[in-house]
């Protein structure tokens, strides 16, 4: 599990480098190509602690002397998501960047943050195993095993316990 994901702590925590380096040494095992654009949009999710839309990364990559398509950045997102780099945030249609190891198809908890839009990714043996059993009585058979919970972190709780004393 890595630190909370609020929106102070996006650069010098360690987590975009690790998510650049993680992503290198995927790619040289597997043999992709971790192209430039694959390289920058990767980048773009790791340096925001808020999930990030396609168009918003679009955006972000275009510059005076370049011009980065939204259905380019979808397919770089999809390459991204593939290999479990990034994780899409269906409520959002939003991505951030994953920078610590878990199995592809292990179970994963998104706890998302309705003040600071903070996310904070964490794996629950506990509802990975009910939910497997659960899938399994109804015969069906997931796509992903990803739980998103919308609420508020505890940062925020804090701060809005201090506030109201
Ligand atoms: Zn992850
Ligand atoms: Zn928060």
């Amino acid at each position: 599990m890595h630190d909370h994901a609020g929106p102070a702590q996006a650069e010098g925590c360690g987590h975009v480098p690790a998510a650049i380096a993680r992503a290198e040494q995927l790619c040289r095992e597997r043999a992709l190509h971790f192209t430039k654009l694959r390289h920058d949009v990767l980048l773009a999710v790791a340096e925001t602690a808020r999930p990030m839309g396609a168009y918003d990364i679009a955006e972000r990559l275009s510059g005076p002397d370049r011009r980065v398509a939204a259905v380019s950045v979808y397919r770089a997102l999809d390459f991204l998501t593939e290999n479990g780099l990034v994780h899409r945030i269906a409520s959002r249609n939003a991505f951030v960047s994953c920078a610590h190891e878990h199995d592809a198809g292990e179970g994963l908890v998104f706890l998302i943050c309705r003040s600071c839009g903070g996310i904070d990714e964490t794996t629950s043996p506990e509802i990975e195993a009910g939910l497997g059993r659960t899938l399994e009585r109804a015969g069906f058979r997931p796509a992903s095993r990803i739980l998103e919970v919308e609420g508020e972190c505890g940062a925020c709780h804090e701060r809005h316990a201090q506030a109201s004393r």
